[in-house]
């Protein structure tokens, strides 16, 4: 009998997929993140994405920011390290991506020539990553980077960057279709945002996550997604399991920011200080 490829994505779960911490852990036992974000006038989505990559579990978070806008990230997340881009729009790679073990990028980070250049040399250091909103859109805008993707990518659409990936569908079966198709030929995880965000995983399985609400619908909640799942991915996490847990927690983060705040006034930067909660209730 062939197994259904759809799954509800709730708290029972993807509380399977949750990974113990030692008690001997340092912080160098659980991944250091590198989130490639922000440009001038564009450091709101950088600080966002950062914040949610603290939330995560992994040991360290870089952000790699234009030079001349690092001092907003020092004051805004002091917990995170800092590189600084010579330019003022992503245009080179930090030095030393050795230590990375996963990476984040789109937040706020334009899509500059320098930078299209820069993301391609990003592609083929062949560490899991998390491919977000200016990213999407440097990729759509040269579907040939998408063939130089590392094994462990996710991408995290919403419905307008999904329609530039894979262009338009006639129906919700058609897009679901879409879909599968650009995950298997890439080989990629493939998180359609929205109301019951959509999991792709490569072969095919499609996951519908159980949390959110309308209140999610605000600038910036999707740069807490990404740094939140690149963080996981630095911390140790597969790339679907990373994919389905961040979703699941990025949504439950906005339920309790709704119970807190209401759907009418909580915002993005709400999110993230539920995000701590939101794990350890499914631990
Ligand atoms: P972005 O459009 O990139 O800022 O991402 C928006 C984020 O908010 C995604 O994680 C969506 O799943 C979430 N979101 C937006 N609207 C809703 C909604 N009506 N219900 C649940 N989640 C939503
Ligand atoms: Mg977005």
């Amino acid at each position: 009998q062939a197994r259904s490829p759809y799954y509800y994505a709730d708290g029972r779960y993807v509380s399977e997929l949750v990974l113990p911490r030692s008690r001997f852990a340092h912080k160098g036992t659980y991944g250091h993140a590198l989130l490639v974000c922000g440009s001038q006038g564009m450091m709101g989505a950088a600080v966002l994405a950062t914040g949610a990559a603290l939330r995560s579990g992994c040991g360290l978070v870089t952000a790699h920011v234009p030079a001349e806008e690092r001092f907003v990230l020092h004051t805004s997340c002091p917990s995170a390290l800092v590189s600084g881009d010579p330019m003022s729009v992503f245009s080179r790679l930090p030095d030393d991506m050795t230590k990375y073990a996963a990476v984040g990028i789109g937040s706020g980070v334009g899509r500059h020539d320098l930078s299209v250049r820069a993301f391609e040399a990003l592609l083929s250091c062949g560490m899991p990553m998390v491919i977000d909103a200016d990213a999407l859109n440097m990729l759509a805008a040269r579907p040939e980077l998408a063939g130089s993707m590392p094994p462990g990518c996710v991408l995290t659409p919403h419905l307008g960057e999904l329609r530039r990936l894979v262009g338009t569908w006639n129906d919700d079966q058609d897009r679901i279709e879409k879909v599968r198709t650009f995950a298997a030929r890439y080989g990629c995880c493939m998180v359609v945002k929205g109301a019951h965000t959509m999991v792709c995983s490569p072969d095919g399985q499609l996951y519908f996550n159980a949390t959110g609400n309308p209140g999610m619908a605000k600038g910036g909640s999707g740069d807490v997604l990404t740094g939140y799942i690149a963080g996981l991915l630095a911390r140790g996490y597969e790339p679907l399991s990373a994919a389905l847990l961040g979703v699941y927690v990025h949504g439950a983060a906005g339920d309790k920011a709704a119970a807190y705040y209401g759907q009418e006034g909580m915002n993005a930067a709400d999110l993230i200080d539920f995000l701590g909660e939101a794990l350890a209730e499914i631990q």
